[in-house]
C-alpha cells in the first residue's frame, strides 16, 4: 500500500510502530486511559489456500493487549472478517491474523518477546518474577 511518493505512514502509526498494523483512531478516554484503534494494513491471504482476499464481510473489536508506549494503552483491533473467493477452496470466509497476533492470540507478539526479555534481564527463575507478567503471557 506504498503511496506513488512514498510518503510516510501517518504519525500516530509511525508512533505505535506494531507491524502489520495501522492506526485509524488515537482517544483520550474521559478517565485518562488512552485507546488506539487499529487495523490491518494489507488484504489478508485465506488460511486455507492462500489466495488474497478482496472483500470483507463483517468486523468485530477484538481487545489485544500489548506494550505500554509512552505510558498504557489499551488497544483495540478493528478485525474484519474476509470472504474467500477462490472456488476451489471449502473455506468461505476467515478472520484475519498476524504475525503480532496469531489466531486465538489476545496479546501481540511483541508483548511476549517484551515479558520474556524482562524474565531474562532479571536473572530470576520465572516462578519469581511474580504471577501477574506470566499470567499475561499464558493468557494470550
Ligand atoms: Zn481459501
Amino acid at each position: 500500500m506504498n503511496e506513488p511518493t512514498g510518503a510516510a505512514v501517518d504519525a500516530a502509526t509511525s508512533i505505535f510502530n506494531l507491524p502489520d498494523y495501522r492506526v485509524i483512531s488515537a482517544t483520550v478516554l474521559a478517565d485518562g486511559r488512552r485507546q488506539i484503534i487499529v487495523e490491518t494494513d494489507q488484504p489478508p491471504g485465506c488460511p486455507s489456500c492462500g489466495v488474497v482476499a478482496t472483500r470483507r464481510k463483517e468486523r468485530r473489536f477484538q481487545r489485544i493487549r500489548d506494550i505500554p508506549v509512552a505510558g498504557a494503552v489499551e488497544v483495540l483491533w478493528s478485525k474484519y472478517r474476509w470472504h474467500c473467493e477462490e472456488r476451489a477452496c471449502p473455506r468461505l470466509s476467515f478472520f484475519e491474523s498476524t504475525a503480532q497476533v496469531p489466531r486465538r492470540a489476545r496479546s501481540t507478539s511483541r508483548l511476549r518477546d517484551h515479558v520474556v526479555d524482562a524474565v531474562i534481564t532479571s536473572g530470576r527463575p520465572v516462578s519469581e518474577t511474580g504471577p501477574s507478567q506470566m499470567s499475561m503471557v499464558r493468557a494470550g
